[in-house]
């Protein structure tokens, strides 16, 4: 395992649409060694192939007790309630501000070993989960609201 270099606010990649994963192979288990790794000397809650600079939808989260989920090509079967809560984001380091979203997601997705599975995740696992699904599409949390469109503008970036 190897941290990766963190990709920030600004930079466009961050911006573009990741591809669906298509080989689980060994550099799939590689990247998501490394997206751990990284996310862990961080201390990130969720990290996704993007912020390290990969456009696949790769997706790893802490869900705290040392265990781990992994997930490839997610898709959102449901959404439950609303929790608006402080967020922040490891490509937009020292910035934080609430964000409104689902307190309950279910979602499908495939593991390492392209096993499709699905999971349920309630508060804090589910804004992950939306956080960094929304990675996948290119969205940031500072889009979202408000504030967070205040500091892009205050820094000048996109
Ligand atoms: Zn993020």
């Amino acid at each position: 395992m190897t941290t990766r270099r963190i990709v920030v606010l600004g930079n466009e990649t961050l911006r573009k649409k990741s591809k669906p994963v298509v080989s689980f192979d060994e550099s799939l288990g590689q990247l998501l060694d490394d997206m751990k790794a990284t996310m862990l000397s961080k201390k990130g809650m969720g990290i996704s192939a993007v912020q390290v600079g990969v456009l696949r939808r790769a997706i790893v989260i802490d869900l705290g007790d040392d265990e781990f989920l992994e997930i490839i090509n997610p898709e959102i079967i449901k959404t439950k309630g609303k929790v608006t809560d402080s967020e922040g984001c490891l490509s937009v380091p020292g910035f934080y501000c609430d964000v409104t979203r689902p307190r309950y997601v279910k979602i499908s997705a495939f593991d390492r070993n392209g096993k499709p599975f699905e999971f349920e995740g309630e508060d804090y696992v589910a804004r992950c989960i939306c956080h960094e699904i929304d990675h996948l599409n290119g969205v940031l949390f500072v889009d979202l609201t408000d504030e967070g469109k205040e500091y892009k503008k205050s820094h000048g970036v996109v």
